[in-house]
């Protein structure tokens, strides 16, 4: 767009989940937000984008978000390695990864990102994965608190499976990860997300 003439004069607001500012106003974009877009940073980006226009001529302002095609997949896990390789693996898979290390990190990055899906360790030092799911399917958002949630968990404990779908889990994987089955199951529940139109679509 900005390499045209035609469009190159319109100012552009960058929406993305991921917190790349400078690339963005590198890019020629006025402005960029983080999702998700609260009320005043629009307001604030729409003024930028405002004194940049040429309020004569009513130029349009056109709003861009960013990676609308790439769906966020929060993954809480704290062992590091697991974390690297799960994070690697969905990322070649097209998926913009978001790691938290413990369950008070998940909690706060799902509200920060609103991710399509989260991928949940169950042991996790401090709140663990289980109380976690728990305090999501009570939140008052129904963007948030529906969002797919996919429990991971190193423990074959008898009754383990039904604990983590007791607590609002769609599926429980046990590790060792076997890739191919994560990335089928990923793929299910966000394909399911799509025709039930249970996500909220404004989360775009
Ligand atoms: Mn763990």
């Amino acid at each position: 767009m900005k390499a045209d003439p035609v469009t190159g004069a319109i100012p552009v607001i960058v929406i993305s989940v991921i917190d790349d500012r400078p690339k963005a106003l590198q890019l020629g974009a006025v402005e960029h937000i983080l999702k998700p877009v609260s009320r005043s940073d629009l307001q604030l980006a729409l003024n930028t984008a405002r004194r940049v226009v040429d309020t004569d001529r009513h130029e349009p302002v056109m709003v861009v978000s960013g990676n609308p095609d790439r769906e966020t997949i929060l993954l809480a896990e704290d062992h590091e390695i697991s974390r690297l390789l799960v994070s690697d693996f969905l990322t070649a898979q097209g998926y913009v990864i978001v790691t938290a290390q413990n369950g008070n990190e998940a909690l706060q990055l799902l509200q920060e990102v609103c991710p399509a899906l989260i991928l949940m360790d169950i042991q996790m030092p401090g709140m663990d994965g289980l109380e976690v799911i728990h305090t999501v399917r009570g939140l008052k958002e129904p963007g948030l608190a529906g969002v797919p949630i996919i429990a991971l968990t190193a423990l074959s404990m008898p009754g383990d499976r039904e604990r983590c779908l007791a607590m609002g889990a769609d599926l429980y994987l046990s590790k060792p990860v076997d890739f191919k089955e994560l990335a089928v199951s990923i793929r299910t529940l966000l394909d399911r997300g799509d025709l039930t139109g249970a996500r909220v679509a404004s989360e775009g």
